[in-house]
């Protein structure tokens, strides 16, 4: 037997993100270390999970730090160095994202570390059930993957490199646990059996008759929503969908279709959202026409600055300060001011159209005027969960 020591670094996150919650909107779970935990207990291993830096209350054998996105990998580094000077005798190892994109970099960091690339021992605990006990708090949902991968290999995204076999699950319905399930798949309309998988979602009843609530964190892949999939979709209480509108402006038929789509179906306008990666190929005035697009069809848009997937830190601070491409990466086709003026005009966009404004015209101050009243609060709307860091998504979290 062997005493386990699962990590997960201090990363840059308000407390209240750290885990999906019905009153937060929390974005990051470990559900790989919880995974692994299962494995190891299963195995007659003792296991602890600690979230940041601090006693681990076992003298470990061995400690297995996750890493995010390469961006925050000063954290995993003094997570590392923390558990190896508090343990010498455990072994170090590295996985996850920053580790299987970055293994040069993070070996270099950390000398005494062993670093991993790709799925846990290539795969081990992947089928395995997350073990939520392992965390302090409670849960009120669920966290599943039906695939692994991705079937498209967009340039800005991560997802299949870290995952390069595009796996799938034809059933789902044996690991339902909670009411409230969170898909965390790269893309989840990619899976071909994905039609099968909606219907005995849709079919699934609780105690008391209580139906399934889902959610999809990543975007829905527009080119595989048709309609009786979107039907599907709604009929399985899949709540606030996503759509990826990363190519150019002149697609806008094809999204406004899959905008109009969602709307048939029975989704609400403010329920749907429409991602977009900024600070890239597409410069600031076609993104504004893109945003420019999503007011008139009186969406709202989840805005994911670029970021590259070899760059270790980025110190971009949100606000009126200005800064350089020695701070945060400024794709060369951007400005500092374009990348502010966009994250702002998005965030101003969103308001209006969350408050029905006339022809979703943001006024200034109009978030102020609404703040006590019982309506939904502009700046905190009801929780979704994306893989966005209020407004930055990182390529390496999949934008299907
Ligand atoms: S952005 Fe989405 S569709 Fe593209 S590779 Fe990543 S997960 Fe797949």
């Amino acid at each position: 037997m062997m005493n386990i020591l699962l990590v997960e670094p201090n990363f840059p996150l308000p407390d209240k993100s750290k885990n999906h919650g019905s009153k937060t909107r929390a974005q990051f779970l470990p559900i790989g270390l919880l995974k692994i935990g299962t494995w190891h207990k299963t195995h007659g291993d003792r296991v602890r999970l600690v979230r940041g830096l601090r006693a681990a209350g076992m003298k470990p054998d061995r400690v297995l730090i996750t890493s995010l996105f390469t961006y925050w990998s000063a954290a995993v580094h003094a997570a590392a160095r923390y558990y190896h000077a508090r343990y010498p005798a455990a072994a170090i190892e590295v996985g996850g994202i920053y580790a299987s994109l970055m293994p040069d970099h993070c070996r270099v960091a950390l000398p005494f570390a062993e670093v991993f690339q790709g799925l846990y021992r290539g795969g081990l605990v992947e089928n395995v059930t997350p073990d939520f006990s392992l965390l302090e708090e409670d849960l009120d949902y669920q966290v599943l993957h039906t695939t692994r991968g991705c079937t498209r290999h967009c340039s800005f995204c991560g997802t299949w490199k870290i995952e390069p076999e595009f796996t799938f699950k034809r059933s789902i319905v044996a690991e339902v646990q909670k009411q409230r399930l969170v898909f965390y798949d790269n893309n989840f309309l990619a899976n071909p059996y994905v039609d099968e998988i909606l219907r005995e979602l849709i079919d699934v009843r609780l105690s008391r008759g209580r139906r399934l609530i889902c959610e999809c964190q990543s975007g829905f892949d527009l080119r595989l929503l048709t309609p009786a999939r979107a039907r599907l979709l709604r009929e399985a209480n899949f709540k606030a969908p996503r759509i990826a509108w990363d190519g150019p402006y002149d697609r806008w038929p094809k999204v406004k279709a899959g905008v109009d789509l969602l709307k048939q179906v029975g989704y609400g306008r403010k329920d749907i959202f429409v991602f977009m990666v900024y600070n890239h190929d597409r410069r600031y005035k076609e993104m504004r026409a893109k945003l420019d697009a999503c007011r008139r069809w009186k969406v709202r848009v989840v805005d994911c600055r670029y970021r590259p997937l070899d760059r270790p830190f980025d110190n971009y601070r949100p606000g009126p300060t200005r800064q350089t491409a020695a701070d945060y990466h400024i794709h060369p086709a951007w400005s500092d001011d374009e990348v502010r003026r966009f994250r702002r005009a998005v965030r101003h966009q969103n308001i209006a159209i969350l408050l029905d404004l006339p022809n979703g015209r943001y006024l200034a101050g109009c978030e102020r005027r609404k703040v006590g009243s019982k309506s939904a609060c502009p700046m905190s709307p009801r929780p979704i969960i994306i893989r966005c860091d209020g407004g930055d998504l990182h390529p390496e979290a999949a934008l299907a």
